[in-house]
């Protein structure tokens, strides 16, 4: 946060119109542009415009959605929301994205929607996704600001959908965005954001974002190339001390948003312990594979790298001295600590 983001929200402040109303409208159209869609309708979370996304595409009871493992329980969220079934579609090999082979052996004749996140804001193949011949609901919460051809990605789905929950790529404190090509598809969910004034009756929500909310996120988006490129520095700098002794699920790329650094490690626990001790904060950063939730299905991919990932602090506002510290800590720990085995090392390697 800075001054300009106190400026922005003081106005809105100042100003006695506080709910969803201009500012919300101009941040969607600023989202939009920054994305290169038609337009935007902007929500009170993330998981909320993924369900309206879903319902847009007309998926409810009686439909599957595919849904990888190794990713967010939002996603199950949005999809039960729906009343519609979800199919869980294990990562590639040592990739922490969705597993385009994998999905297409999910396929099922139900399948109303792919859900398509880029986990960690690593670019994925959307285009693979598409080419299975469903509609993309294209994932874009850790990747706003992530690139393909030095455009910024978001524009390949049928639907987009962004988070601006505290800790994303920009914030609103909570608040979500869902974008798309196709007009109608946005008055549909401009409809279903709200309740008031419908002269005929359907289920309706209220998922509005605020104009406080919006005037942040607008300042915000104006420092998102910032934000970037001092997360990607960050990420090569962490690179250059554990590349080569431990895998890197997220090895830096120029496209990539480097919306986490995360690295395997056989131990997680005592490497986090480790971390922890000498005053670095550490995670696992993804809290369970979706699977694991008594689904009866097995993704052996994600079993895989979720034993062996954890997450070392990555933001754009760490100093320099605090990225040094980060790296002093982890040169140390790494001493004394195994890598992930073989298989992970292997199929990470193959990824990077
Ligand atoms: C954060 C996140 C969500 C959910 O967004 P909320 O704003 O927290 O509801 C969904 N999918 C992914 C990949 C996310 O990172």
């Amino acid at each position: 946060m800075d001054a300009e983001d106190l400026h922005a929200v003081g106005r809105v402040l100042s100003s006695g119109y506080l709910a969803q109303g201009d500012e919300v409208r101009a941040f969607e159209q600023e989202v939009a542009t920054y994305i290169g869609v038609r337009g935007g309708v902007a929500t009170s979370s993330g998981t909320a415009a993924l369900h309206l996304a879903l319902l847009t595409l007309g998926v409810g009871p009686g439909a599957d959605v595919l849904v990888p493992s190794f990713s967010c329980v939002a996603l199950l969220h949005a999809v039960h929301l729906t009343g519609a079934e979800a199919r869980l579609v294990d990562c590639g090999p040592g990739d922490v994205n969705m597993w385009v082979d994998d999905a297409r052996r999910q396929l099922t004749a139900a399948t109303k929607a792919i859900i398509v996140p880029y986990m960690f804001g690593r670019v994925v193949e959307v285009d693979a996704f598409r080419a299975l011949g469903v509609p993309i609901v294209e994932n874009c919460a850790q990747a706003l600001g992530a690139t393909i051809n030095g455009r910024p990605v978001g524009s390949r789905g049928d639907v987009t959908v962004l988070s601006f929950y505290a800790t994303k790529m920009i914030t609103t404190g909570e608040g979500g965005m869902l974008l798309s090509p196709a007009e109608e598809l946005l008055r549909d969910a401009r409809d279903l954001r709200d309740y008031d004034k419908r002269p005929t009756y359907r289920l309706r929500f209220n998922y509005k974002m605020t104009d406080l909310q919006a005037a942040l996120g607008r300042a915000q988006l104006r420092r998102l190339p910032r934000f970037v490129g001092r997360r990607q520095e960050i990420a090569r700098r962490y690179q250059e001390v554990v590349g080569g002794r431990v895998p890197v699920f997220t090895a830096p790329r120029d496209t990539d948003a480097c919306y986490r650094f995360v690295l395997g490690v056989q131990d997680v626990d005592g490497f986090i312990a480790g971390m922890g001790s000498r005053g670095i904060e550490c995670a696992r950063p993804v809290f369970r594979p979706l699977h694991e939730y008594g689904s009866g299905v097995t993704c052996p991919h994600a079993t895989q790298i979720f034993r062996s990932a954890v997450s070392v602090p990555l933001y754009p506002s760490l100093g320099s001295t605090e990225v040094d510290r980060v790296v002093a800590r982890l040169d140390d720990v790494l001493a004394h600590i195994e890598p992930a085995g073989k298989e992970v090392m292997q199929t990470a390697a193959g990824s990077v």
